[in-house]
């Protein structure tokens, strides 16, 4: 997102100018930060804004407006995005803009179904964040995430979806024929159907350098990224079943893949150890835990302590693959629809949730491959369900064909 010039003044401790960090970081605009601990006429400019005072974050914007320790809210406003609904009812109201999302968005305006989409993050979800899209059909070259997820948004616009972001939903409810939706800022928005396309997070080992790191040296899924190591070599961090097939996977590529675990030994299963140990390619370094990413722009070096003696080493690997668990973002409906035992949503044929009327599609899906050209088809095909649930409802009825088209296998 362009934007005017924003110059962050702040500390590395303060967690408020972490907050506001990830907040550009999800809206992916660009700011200058100024650390006041190193910088004197950093703290100037703060004790000047602040009429003396040490507050911070203290945000100056090219205009010359400023803002001191701002809610997300007020960043919001001031970026001009849209946090609010124009209406309290929708046909559909899709949450969360990852691929999935968008694009069930975009196929179910094109056919004329009123959509609001509600975002808590950035427009375009993981994808959004990703520093390269590199598989998805039809970008022979790769995309950047950023040009992706705008490309997306632009595109369900122009068929008319409205689309809020830094928006959390934080309830979704069945109504008899009305499904509801309540927002962090209090709002109730409603519709005949609801798309949960909510996505899953990466778990991240939340070390000094990680974030910075992302997409420049670290990364969490080796069929989009791994590509990028041919000839190099890589780390992985993680010990269970994805560590150890990740790094197996890795070795098409990598020259030489070392596991970096925190236990004595991988938990993996018996056979994807049996395989790691016996590849060539692949080291496990065992009781050593990842303390440290550095580097200048792009990853450099990897600390690693040991968990016994606490020793460190610092090992120098092209690129870190971190593999220590995937979370659906499934939290708010867990009381409403059917989970798997990971948090995972289950699913008809037709991507219905146990609660008619709720879809589900993307990466929170139980039985998702986790990549965005699924994500997105996922979205196309949960759209064509929605049409024929909301059809007779909004006062149409389905094609004939749509509805077998819909019907779970072996129906007549
Ligand atoms: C660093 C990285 C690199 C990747 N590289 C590739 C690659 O090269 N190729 C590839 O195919 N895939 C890649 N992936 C995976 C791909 O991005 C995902 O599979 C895809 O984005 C999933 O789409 P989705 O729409 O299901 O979910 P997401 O993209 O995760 O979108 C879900 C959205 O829902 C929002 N949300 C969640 N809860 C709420 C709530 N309560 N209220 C409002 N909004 C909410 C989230 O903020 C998020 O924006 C990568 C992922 C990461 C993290």
């Amino acid at each position: 997102m362009s934007h005017t010039q924003i110059t962050m003044y702040g500390t590395q401790w303060c967690s408020d100018c972490k907050r506001t960090k990830q907040f550009f970081g999800e809206q992916r605009v660009h700011y200058d930060f100024i650390d006041i601990d190193s910088d004197a006429e950093g703290l100037a400019i703060v004790q000047r804004v602040n009429g003396g005072k040490h507050i911070i974050p203290t945000l100056v914007f090219g205009d010359g407006s400023t803002l001191v320790e701002p809610s997300n809210a007020e960043l919001a406003a001031k970026l001009g995005l849209q946090t609010k609904a124009k209406r309290t009812f929708y046909d559909l109201i899709v949450v969360g803009s990852g691929p999935a999302g968008l694009t069930a968005a975009l196929y179910a305006a094109r056919e004329g179904i009123d959509t609001l989409v509600i975002e808590r993050g950035g427009v375009g979800g993981q994808a959004g964040v990703t520093e390269r899209l590199d598989n998805f059909p039809g970008f022979p070259d790769g995309v950047s995430g950023n040009e992706f997820a705008d490309r997306l948004r632009r595109q369900a616009e122009r068929f008319g979806v409205e689309i809020l972001s830094a928006q959390e939903v934080t309830g979704v409810g069945v109504d008899g024929d009305y499904r509801s939706v309540r927002t962090v800022d209090g709002e109730e928005y409603r519709a005949w159907a609801v798309l949960l396309a909510l996505g899953s997070t990466y778990r991240r080992l939340g070390i000094p350098g990680e974030e910075d790191f992302i997409g420049a040296g670290v990364h969490f899924c080796a069929t989009c990224d791994g590509p990028f190591y041919r000839g190099r070599e890589v780390l992985v961090v993680g010990g269970g079943n994805s560590a150890g097939e990740e790094s197996l996977f890795l070795t098409k590529f990598a020259s030489k893949v070392t596991i970096a675990t925190h236990a004595p030994m991988l938990s993996a299963s018996r056979v994807v150890v049996e395989k790691v140990e016996a590849s060539p390619q692949i080291e496990v370094l065992s009781n050593v835990s990842p303390a440290a990413f550095r580097g200048e722009g792009h990853l450099e070096a990897v600390d690693l302590k040991d968990v016994q003696g606490g020793e460190m080493r610092t090992l120098h690997p092209a690129g870190v693959f971190v593999f220590i668990g995937l979370s659906p973002n499934t939290a708010l409906v867990q009381e409403l629809v059917e989970t798997d035992e990971r948090g995972f949503i289950v699913s008809s044929p037709t991507l219905e949730t146990s609660a008619p009327g709720i879809f589900v599609a993307g990466d929170c899906r139980a039985g998702s491959t986790k990549q965005a050209a699924s994500a997105a088809g996922e979205g196309a095909a949960v759209a064509l369900a929605i049409r024929a649930y909301i059809q007779p409802r909004a006062g149409g009825t389905p094609r004939p064909e749509l509805a077998a088209a819909m019907a779970p296998a072996g129906a007549s």
